[in-house]
């Protein structure tokens, strides 16, 4: 099943703990979401490397 849960993308350098919203934007900051079901919610967030290698990889193209 696919949640449509979403929390604030920058929630590490602005809030002390995710800020989960169903909107696009965060209730708090207003920054952009994220879609939060590809990766279940972890303290250390083992996908932020992933993503900045991700974020890398399309600069070089
Ligand atoms: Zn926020």
């Amino acid at each position: 099943m696919k949640s449509d849960i979403r929390v604030c993308g920058v929630w590490r350098d602005r809030h002390e703990r995710p800020v989960y919203t169903l909107s696009s934007s965060c209730p708090e900051c207003g920054a952009p979401t994220e879609n939060s079901a590809p990766a279940p919610f972890n303290p250390e967030d083992p996908y932020g490397e992933y993503r900045r290698a991700r974020k890398r990889r399309v600069a070089d193209e």
